[in-house]
């Protein structure tokens, strides 16, 4: 049953254990967690790109209106195709696209027609003009072998038929479906309203670009790793800077975040040997789980609801390690950011591809290295590391297409084992 208590939740897990989680009971718990955004708006639907539909969309037309023609050439009755080897129609009119043609066409009658524009009554298929033997302007020859009765006609309603869900709520909008809104004449469509996600970063050795870099620091890069990935994913960003190793500071930034922000993602702080006020100021501020996941990047990572002045916001603590923040967010806080926007999703589609390295795995966590996929000379798709792959190396993120996923159980990879890779990038 669905709780709405992080403890509720764990308590129904067979076998739930905070130092040794899988990414899988991970995911599971925070989507158990995570109620979805309420609140829609109205929009102009070229502004609903990349947005997530609030309301199925309902169709209150036949799309397309008419039975019409997928082709230019010649609408003919598809009876008069029948026994016969080949066929001389009388030529009595033409229609364009936009247009009717407003008499009868009888046995032994064609049309020319354009592609789009309304069938003829009686007609139901269409010769294009390139499979006609001859044409001039009182007769058309064909053979009749060349055609099938019903053939180039595209019927009312094929596209979307009124009364259909033509979309469903919970859609990301794509290109497609703008195209599709448009058929349906909407000018206006509802959305989710945006998430509002607040991020910041904790550490006394970082920097923000345009400050000096004393001796010991280093500059501030999830901030900004961060900012693209919550950018592309469609959410509001609050950049709320650096946050030093400070209960009292740490504790200020958590608050002014769980009033603004649907969501709150940190960097740094949780791992191991990191003093225990983190957690300590993380936990009294709502209900948190502290977790070690059984992943690698990105072990360590805290979940849970912080408040402030009856608001709330889920709260991501993220290990410190650039690459662990990026891993951490594309395999855990993506889906959990896709659960709260309302959106429906899936896993990320997986490809199997050969491995041109081998890679050291141990079974008992899931691991993400970061690869190249490329076209082999004779066309097969093949994955090589990207390189040194320690968490700190961001670099290995920035060359790299793919993430290896190798999983749970799995073991070495051996040169030319097949190994699953998701891409970054997709069609648009
Ligand atoms: P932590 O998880 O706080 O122990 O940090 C682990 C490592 O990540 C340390 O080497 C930090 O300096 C580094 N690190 C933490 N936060 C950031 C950040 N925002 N940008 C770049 N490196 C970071
Ligand atoms: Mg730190």
């Amino acid at each position: 049953m669905k709780s709405n208590s992080l403890s509720g939740i764990v308590s129904c897990l067979s076998a739930y254990d905070p130092d040794a989680l899988t990414v899988a009971h991970a995911q599971q718990i925070i989507h158990d967690y995570i109620e979805p955004i309420t609140s829609s708006e109205r929009v102009a639907i070229r502004s609903a790109l990349d947005r997530v539909l609030a309301q199925d969309v309902i169709s209150t037309i036949d799309v397309p209106a008419h039975d019409n023609s997928a082709m230019d050439g010649y609408a003919l009755r598809g009876a008069d195709l029948a026994d016969v080897a080949t066929l001389q129609l009388r030529l009595v009119g033409s229609v364009h696209a936009g247009h009717r043609f407003d008499g009868q066409v009888g046995s032994g009658e064609c049309v020319r027609i354009m592609t789009g524009a309304v069938m003829p009554d009686g007609c139901d298929t269409v010769i294009p003009q390139e499979l006609v033997d001859a044409a001039d302007a009182l007769t058309v020859s064909l053979s009749t072998s060349r055609v099938r009765s019903g053939d180039n006609r595209r019927r009312r309603g094929e596209d979307l038929q009124r009364g259909q869900a033509a979309l469903s709520k919970g859609k990301v909008v794509r290109p497609a479906d703008l195209g599709l809104l448009a058929s349906l004449g909407l000018a206006e469509v509802v959305v989710q309203r945006r998430l509002r996600v607040a991020f910041f970063s904790t550490g006394d050795e970082l920097r923000s670009v345009g400050e000096a870099l004393a001796p010991g620091a280093v500059y501030d890069s999830n901030r900004y790793t961060l900012y693209g990935m919550l950018t592309r994913l469609g959410c509001e960003v609050i950049d709320m800077g650096v946050v030093g190793d400070d209960p009292a500071a740490l504790e200020t930034a958590l608050r002014d975040a769980a009033a603004n922000a649907d969501a709150v993602i940190t960097s740094g702080g949780v791992s191991v040997g990191e003093a225990d006020y983190t957690k300590q100021t993380m936990a009294a501020l709502g209900e948190m789980l502290f977790w070690k996941i059984g992943m690698r990047p990105g072990r360590p990572m805290a979940f849970g609801r912080v408040g402030m002045e009856g608001r709330q916001a889920y709260l991501f603590g993220l290990p410190g390690n650039p690459v662990a923040v990026m891993v951490s967010f594309y395999f855990i806080v993506r889906d959990a950011l896709l659960r709260l926007s309302g959106a429906n999703y899936a896993p990320l589609p997986r490809l199997r591809v050969r491995s041109q390295s081998a890679i050291r795995k141990k079974p008992g966590r899931t691991e993400y290295q970061r690869g190249i996929v490329s076209r082999q000379e004779d066309g097969e798709w093949t994955v090589r590391l990207t390189g040194a792959q320690g968490s700190g190396i961001l670099r290995s993120m920035s060359d790299a297409n793919c993430i290896i996923v190798l999983e749970h159980d799995q073991g070495e990879v051996r040169l030319n084992d097949q190994v699953e890779v998701v891409l970054f990038d997709g069609m648009v």
